[in-house]
């Protein structure tokens, strides 16, 4: 299997505190990335959009610019001497432009997949790594066929740069289908098929340059409106779906060569299989409670990754679970969230939030997670949390 980093990222090489780092991308993964570091000694910088943005704030420096501006990736590369992302979207040639330069975990390879969906369903397909059927859609003739061959309902999601249910559109009935491409700008797609889940699970992996590999446990994921609504941890499924997933999980991060943080998601049917939704190249939100949960954090295990030390411990110290903070509570609560009021109801709350100025909705301003000997029960504490920020009134 051929490596996907470049020269400067032999597996060997550790690159010891207080060394800086860096990341792209400002927003709360950056964030959460940069404190990691920093708790380990590293002096962790950010490549971002503006100085305010939420990892920009806490960053040790920073350099402002889009991520794909060779000048401003020139005086990042300057001062970081291993860099990661904190979203797979930053541009191939970029990212490869990086690794000549500095260690880049995760390499070029991982991103170019994971960064287009046409890519990623092939990359599932010719691993024959189960996941819904698909069909690519780049002109109206393999839309039709794709109608014919999945039928409806099914879903239509742009190639590239979808997130949180961004870019894709729900097609009821072949009718819809060409008034939902349309919608989405005619820009190429993957039709899948709908999946009548049972549950949403996710798998978050870490992964050395030596190959090394742990996994966390598997986590239950409710969405609101296609985005992470909670998460719990671990997922109450049997052993046979966790042994699967984890299996996967680590088979893909494995197959993409990927070193530094992967996450799997899956859909788990009514009949107990496991089909791949989504690979991400990074921490993800259904990992944000293994801040608190676990020996070692999603963050600083992609901290670790990348720097060559030996990755920390995934074990769980405690079930737990976590609610996203959206926007949209803000607007609730017409002003502030009642934050005295949540903590007071439950001193176990742990609170995040992301420093973003402005709420709107949809938009990820932050997290709880509670730890509770029953991961249900840290749910309904987490959930009658975030009940309690709005006013009763309300
Ligand atoms: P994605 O951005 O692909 O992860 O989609 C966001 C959310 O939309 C998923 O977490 C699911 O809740 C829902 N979703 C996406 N694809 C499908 C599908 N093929 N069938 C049913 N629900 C889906």
């Amino acid at each position: 299997m051929t490596s996907e980093h470049g020269p400067s990222a032999e597996s060997s090489h550790i690159l010891a505190p207080p060394a800086a780092v860096g990341v792209i991308g400002g927003g709360q993964l950056g964030r959460m990335f940069i404190q990691a570091a920093q708790r380990l000694g590293y002096e962790a910088g950010v490549l971002a959009a503006t100085s305010d943005a939420p990892a920009a704030q806490v960053a040790s420096w920073c350099v402002i610019g889009p991520p794909d501006h060779l000048p401003a990736l020139r005086t990042f590369a300057d001062r970081a001497l291993a860099v990661t992302v904190e979203f797979e979207n930053v541009s191939a040639p970029a990212v490869r432009w990086l690794a000549k330069r500095r260690l880049t975990r995760p390499g070029w390879r991982t991103l170019w997949i994971t960064q287009n969906r046409l890519r990623e369903k092939r990359f599932l397909a010719r691993r024959a790594i189960p996941h819904a059927p698909w069909r690519p859609v780049r002109d109206d003739h393999e839309l039709e066929l794709a109608v014919r061959a999945l039928g409806a309902p099914l879903i239509l999601k742009t190639a590239a740069s979808g997130y949180d249910g961004k870019g894709q559109v729900l097609v009821q009935s072949a009718d819809q289908a060409r008034t939902g491409w349309i919608s989405l700008g005619r820009a190429p797609a993957v039709a899948e098929a709908w999946v009548d889940f049972a549950a949403e699970l996710s798998v978050v992996v870490a992964r050395g340059g030596n190959g090394q590999a742990v996994t966390y446990p598997v986590a239950l994921n409710t969405h609101d409106r296609h985005i992470l609504d909670s998460t719990l941890m671990p997922a109450p499924v049997g052993p046979i779906v966790t042994l699967e997933a984890k299996t996967l999980a680590l088979a893909i991060a494995q197959a993409l060569d990927t070193v530094g943080v992967l996450t799997v998601e899956f859909f788990l049917t009514a009949q107990g299989s496991l089909l791949v939704n989504e690979i991400a190249p990074r921490p993800h939100n259904s990992g944000h409670l293994t801040i608190e949960a676990a020996g070692s954090s999603q963050f600083e295990q992609q901290a670790r990754a990348l720097c060559g030390l030996p990755l920390g411990s995934s074990d769980l110290l405690s079930p737990a679970a976590m609610v996203n903070l959206l926007g949209d509570l803000w607007i609730r609560a017409k002003g502030t969230p009642r934050w005295a009021a949540a903590l007071a109801l439950d001193p176990g709350v742990s609170l995040h939030l992301y420093g973003k100025r402005t709420a709107a909705p949809g938009r990820k301003m932050g997290h709880m997670t509670v730890l509770d000997p029953d991961p249900e029960q840290a749910l309904t504490r987490a959930l009658a949390a975030r009940r309690a920020l709005i006013p009763l009134s309300i």
